[in-house]
């Protein structure tokens, strides 16, 4: 690999400074600020307040605090310092003037209890997204609650129990998720009140159809799907699985996460999902790394559209309001009508393509995402061959041969300046390696990262892997126990 490819993404290459602990920076001094000092008795008022022990925070001057929080937000990789390929998430670049537009005060500045009658711009723009979201999942009935992804999973399976017992299948609580499902699949499927039946995938990754027909019955409430899976392949049965669960007497649940690969060009409504929640921070930007602000509006159909979520925006003649109570509906999943800050960025990202272009979203993200998978096989195993949508799947079945697994190689590409793709995910196949570049990527940028990808295998093939087992050995802090930090996390300081 060329060291020009290093030095250009490096994450590693500038002047970086190891970081002690705010509480270890500190001098003796409770304080640098100076305060005048009393001049005689305080008042009677004031005493009762008056502090008898030092206060316990660090002494440092402005610039040593200021340093101290700067120097650790360098320690940070995001989507505007270099490539984020996580598999299954959408990590695209948020435009600026998605943020210009949410800053603006009438939008940055409106409360969620303030009146109808004062939020009408901002109701119009979310009644506005409303409709081109139910347009772009080919289900016209939104609603823009529920505050993520998972959310949006609990508020769809809210909707189709209620269905369910409003016709007297109140026995039916049976969720069919496929073992390439996402982890929140069976999550949300367990916090409806439901249980979950795994059906195992085929041998091309996707859903089996005999596995299905053996598994649908008189108790099944839903199929909850992700289409494209999560394994980058488009379910080419879709129509024939929705048609066999809705004989079954059940409905399709959609998990919309994938949409990225669908805008604008394929409805999963035309394809018979009957709900679909939509990541709107994924597909439609907003940087959501660390479990950042989401949304996750759902579309239904006409079927499940009485049971939507409560306050609804409807518009009266020429008015927004807020419609507060519905009789057949499961009520409010959130304390207002949404994430108004992540709904607005996605209704600028929206406007930004416009009807005519949005599809160029999807064909780009996919174009790219071929693009990477024709740069690496061949060198890396490919588990389900042909075309993949706007993320490719690898495993490490090649270099575990040298001894180097997936971990290693993900360990390796932060030395060489990327952000590992996602690993171990899907379960469905050993060593997974999920690699999503979405749109927002130029070419230069996929070649670098694939030089990297490539530059690793050539090292495995060489024989010379102890690089690679001792990755990353640039930034500060190397392999972590990552198991440990987040079952016993240590946040209090001494520990
Ligand atoms: C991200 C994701 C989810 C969960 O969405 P959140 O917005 O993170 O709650 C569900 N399913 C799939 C396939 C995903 O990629």
């Amino acid at each position: 690999m060329s060291a020009d490819t290093t030095f250009k993404y490096s994450a590693t290459a500038g002047i970086q400074h190891e970081e002690p602990l705010l509480f270890e920076h500190a001098h003796e001094a409770p304080s640098s600020i100076s305060l005048p000092g009393v001049d005689g008795e305080i008042s009677d008022a004031l005493n009762h307040f008056a502090r008898k022990d030092a206060a316990g925070i660090p002494g440092l001057s402005e610039p040593e605090a200021v340093r101290h929080f700067v120097r650790m937000s360098q320690w940070n990789h995001g989507i505007e310092t270099g490539f984020y390929p996580l598999g299954s998430c959408t990590m695209k670049y948020n435009p600026r003037v998605n943020e210009q537009v949410v800053r603006l005060p009438g939008l940055a500045h409106i409360h969620p209890d303030q009146p109808e009658a004062t939020a009408q711009g901002v109701l119009a723009l979310l009644y506005e997204l409303q409709g081109w979201l139910g347009e772009i999942a080919g289900l016209p009935y939104v609603t823009l609650q529920p505050a993520a992804g998972a959310h949006g999973e609990l508020a769809g399976l809210m909707m189709i129990r209620a269905a369910l017992d409003a016709r007297g299948d109140t026995h039916r609580r049976k969720v069919l998720v496929p073992d390439s499902a996402h982890g929140t699949n069976p999550a949300s499927a367990a916090l409806c009140g439901m249980h979950t039946v795994e059906l195992k995938s085929g041998a091309d990754g996707r859903i089996d159809l005999d596995e299905l027909k053996a598994h649908l019955d008189a108790d099944t409430a839903a199929l909850m799907m992700t289409n494209p899976n999560t394994a980058g392949a488009f379910e080419s049965d879709i129509k024939e699985i929705c048609r066999l669960v809705h004989e079954a007497g059940a409905l399709v649940y959609g998990d919309g996460a994938n949409l990225n690969a669908l805008v604008g060009v394929a409805r999963p409504g035309d394809m018979g999902i009957d709900c679909l929640h939509i990541n709107v921070h994924k597909t439609f930007s907003t940087p959501h790394g660390g479990g950042g602000p989401g949304g996750g509006p759902v579309a239904v159909n006409e079927t499940l559209a009485p049971f939507l979520p409560v306050p609804r925006i409807e518009k009266q003649g020429d008015t927004y309001v807020l419609l507060q109570h519905a009789d057949t509906s499961v009520g409010p999943v959130l304390g207002s009508v949404g994430q108004i800050g992540v709904l607005l960025r996605a209704h600028a990202y929206i406007s930004a393509f416009g009807r005519q272009h949005l599809h160029s979203i999807a064909e780009d993200a996919v174009l790219n995402a071929n693009y990477v998978l024709r740069r690496l096989q061949g060198r890396y195993h490919v588990p389900f061959p042909g075309l993949c949508k706007h993320e490719c799947l690898l495993t490490d079945e090649v270099q575990e041969r040298h001894g180097v697994k997936t971990l290693d190689i993900a360990k390796r590409l932060i030395d060489l300046g990327f952000h590992p793709m996602t690993v171990y995910f899907p379960l469905i196949v050993h060593g997974a390696m999920l690699i999503e570049p979405t749109e927002t990527e130029s070419r230069e940028t996929l070649d670098a990262f694939c030089d990297a990808m490539l530059d690793i295998a050539d090292v495995c093939e060489a024989g010379d892997t102890d690089i690679l087992h001792e990755a990353p050995v640039k930034p500060f802090r190397r392999r972590l126990d990552e198991t440990q930090a987040a079952r016993k996390p240590v946040l209090v300081w001494p520990a």
